[in-house]
């Protein structure tokens, strides 16, 4: 069918005439809604309590009622319009990520059900957010600097980001937990990463990013800058227009003491970033000519070339960086273990690197100071050897009951306390492919988790004094369809772990982020719906929850 799509938001179309764009997409569920086997859209306005109409496929397939025909102002008011555009985004992410070139996997949503939600006019808020509890993405709106409304449900850039963290509490249900600002900010730089993944799949924007034909990418752009017109509204700054982007030279050790979650994000935003311009000038130059843009003469051929290589770079970089996440722990994931994964993926799945890009990924990594021991091919060796009795990886891997048996046998040879409760959430496999043609290992995955208890003594943690706190650890096993080992990725509750999320919940506790429940009585603090955290206490127990609407800052003044 056909549909469109606003490739950025409403600001961007008007000042650089970037309007909604006729797009092709083959989902052979659609019906009316939209809705598909992994997306509803329900326009359920709860400030009105109102469901507004529903976009009506047309009877051919081809698309939606009465859209095509909308010119361009008229479109963006138009909420079937939205309905679609959201639908659409939507889908074609899913349809990338799940892909053979990247996850090669259906994702399963956290809230367990089939069809993810989205509430393209959900209420009057300067907010957007995806929420467990509801399973849905929440889009609300709000009144511009003109006096206009601004819907975010329009801004690619929200749809994508909100997603991203859609997409990612499927895939690591974990990272949701209280553990670090390191693990929160991970949250959002996988949303930028999905949302200039997505950004980088649209012609116009590819032909915008190019004009010119650089040599080199520019650090700020339309892909590297997120959510533009969302932050222009929020931040009353009609012409310096950015809210947040990948152009930053963050290092870790500018973070030191710092919680902020956005911050954190940054870090691995910019790598991300880094690590496209590294692709597209590396595309350019690997030319056949081995001399780049050099003696190509018409601009147009020029251009046609940087489109060529942006693309090229894009769909390398997002296969590289979100294809890690197989390899990452299931809680707690940390800036290290997160470059050993890239690269540890990379490795399987492209056992030659003609272009240097681990090399590259090396030095990007330590520029931003994060940490890289160099693996230990010995260990793995060692692990391989030890396995070599183990039954067949598809009885290892056929349900979780026969993964907790394997796991409990080899507690020692893993690192894995002999204390430890554990529980299987996940065993899946992979399918993947790359682009040159090349089969990687199809990979069989077991993920694992238990919970230690931090005790939360003294002043600095106010209400929650005295209460026992979940240490949240846990592993990654990754195997090839032979049951050969191929990584590992441990969180073990170690002392530094302990005085790290003790640090973090002190600091949660004196910003005042922390709302109270007494879960016995189920009393809850005033305004409890506010704090960004809510601590449930039942007994000496503390249990700490994400408030998934304050995400992105208070209702009011949010950030995307
Ligand atoms: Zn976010």
């Amino acid at each position: 069918m056909q549909v469109k799509i606003l490739p950025k938001d409403p600001l961007v179309a008007r000042e650089q005439g970037l309007w909604p764009l006729e797009t092709p997409l083959s989902i052979a569920t659609a019906h009316d809604g939209p809705t598909s086997a992994r997306v509803a859209v329900i326009d359920y306005n709860a400030d009105l309590d109102t469901r507004f109409a529903s976009a009506k496929a047309l009877k051919n397939g081809k698309g939606f009622h009465g859209i095509a025909r909308l010119r361009h102002n008229r479109i963006l008011d138009d909420f079937n319009f939205h309905q679609v555009n959201a639908w659409a985004i939507v889908e074609q992410i899913l349809t990338k990520m799940e892909g053979e070139y990247a996850l090669a996997r259906p994702i399963p949503w956290a809230s367990g059900l089939g069809r993810l939600l989205i509430l393209p006019h959900a209420g009057y808020q300067e907010n957007a957010f995806y929420d467990r509890g509801t399973g849905a993405l929440h889009f609300f709106y709000f009144e511009g600097l003109d006096g206009k409304p601004v819907y975010t449900c329009l801004s690619h850039d929200i749809v994508a980001h909100e997603l991203g963290h859609a997409i990612l509490d499927g895939l690591k249900p974990g990272y949701n937990e209280i553990c670090s600002p390191e693990t929160a900010g991970f949250h959002e730089y996988f949303g930028d990463a999905v949302a200039m993944m997505s950004s980088l799949d649209i012609d116009e924007i590819a032909r915008i990013v190019t004009r010119g034909a650089p040599a080199r990418l520019s650090a700020r752009n339309l892909v590297s800058a997120i959510a533009s017109e969302f932050g222009a509204a929020i931040h009353r700054l009609p012409d310096e227009a950015y809210l947040r982007g990948a152009w930053n030279n963050r290092k870790m050790g500018d973070l030191r003491g710092t919680f902020e979650e956005h911050d954190w994000s940054e870090i691995l935003t910019g790598a991300y970033y880094d690590l496209l311009e590294y692709l597209y000038r590396h595309q350019l130059e690997s030319r056949d000519d081995r001399r780049g843009l050099e003696g190509v003469r018409g601009v147009g051929e020029r251009q046609r070339r940087c489109i060529q290589a942006l693309f090229g770079a894009a769909n390398k970089t997002s296969n590289i960086m979100l294809r890690a996440i197989d390899y990452c722990p299931p809680v707690d994931v940390r800036y290290e273990e997160y470059a050993r994964a890239v690269i540890r993926a990379d490795e399987v799945a492209y056992p030659t690197d003609p272009l240097g890009i681990r090399a590259q990924l090396r030095r990007i990594f330590r520029r931003r100071q994060i940490g890289l021991t160099n693996e230990n091919t010995g260990a793995r060796d060692q692990t391989i050897y030890e396995l070599r009795a183990t039954a067949d990886i598809d009885a290892i891997t056929a349900t979780p009951a026969d993964a907790y048996r394997f796991l409990d046998q080899y507690r020692a040879l893993f690192g894995i306390p002999a204390d430890a409760n554990l529980r299987v959430p996940s065993v899946y496999r992979t399918n993947k492919r790359a682009k040159s043609g090349y089969r990687p290992p199809k990979e069989r995955v077991i993920e694992f988790t238990w919970s230690d208890d931090v005790r939360l003594e003294g002043r600095r943690f106010g209400a929650l004094a005295g209460g026992f706190l979940p240490l949240y650890c846990g592993g990654t096993l990754v195997f090839d369809g032979n049951g050969n080992f191929l990584h590992s990725s441990l969180v073990l509750p170690t002392p530094q772990r302990r005085r790290a999320l003790l640090a973090y919940v002190a600091f949660l506790v004196r910003d005042g982020r922390i709302g109270v429940v007494d879960g016995a009585r189920g009393i809850g603090a005033p305004g409890i719906d506010s704090f960004p955290v809510r601590a449930i206490l039942e007994g000496n127990r503390v249990r700490l929850e994400r408030n998934a609407a304050m995400r992105h800052g208070r209702p009011g003044d949010g950030h995307p």
